[in-house]
């Protein structure tokens, strides 16, 4: 049996709030959500994280939530939406299915915990070398 809960949702065995679908790509509502319209965006073909991903289908992902976004917009009209993306269990993915939050705040709706946090000075001389550590990295 298909341990994947969204590999689940798209293949119907489990119901979803669906909101979009192409060949590529499913978007559903979150059944626990953070504020109203909170959708999710994913790909058809299980990939866990921004590693694993095709590029092709992460393009189809994101093109979708261009879609989607404006729908919520249109619908919703909300004063912001933040997209969150979250990769691994430290950085508390929950799903290991890639999924794209579109997380859209209402006038009456409270800040959004995902993008708040207190901004503090860095050290410039360590994200100097950490900024180059990476950038010798890529591919
Ligand atoms: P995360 O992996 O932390 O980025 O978040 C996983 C998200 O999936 C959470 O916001 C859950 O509420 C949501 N979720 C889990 N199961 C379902 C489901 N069956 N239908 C819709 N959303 C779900
Ligand atoms: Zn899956």
């Amino acid at each position: 049996m298909e341990e994947c809960i969204f590999c689940r949702i798209i293949k119907g065995e489990i119901p979803s709030f669906k909101v979009y679908e192409d060949k590529k790509v499913l978007a559903f509502e979150d059944i626990n959500p953070i504020s109203t319209g909170h959708t999710l965006v994913i790909p058809k073909k299980h990939a866990e994280n921004l590693w694993e991903i095709s590029a092709e289908d992460l393009a189809a992902v994101h093109l979708a939530s261009k879609k989607v976004i404006k729908a919520i917009k249109d619908t919703l009209n909300p004063i912001g939406v933040a997209c969150l993306q979250l990769n691994g269990r430290g950085a508390n993915q929950i799903v290991m299915h890639y999924h794209l939050h579109l997380i859209p705040r209402s006038i009456e709706e409270p800040e959004l915990p995902v993008s708040s946090w207190e901004i503090k000075q860095g050290d410039m001389k360590s994200i100097k070398e950490t900024a180059e550590r990476i950038s010798e990295a890529v591919e």
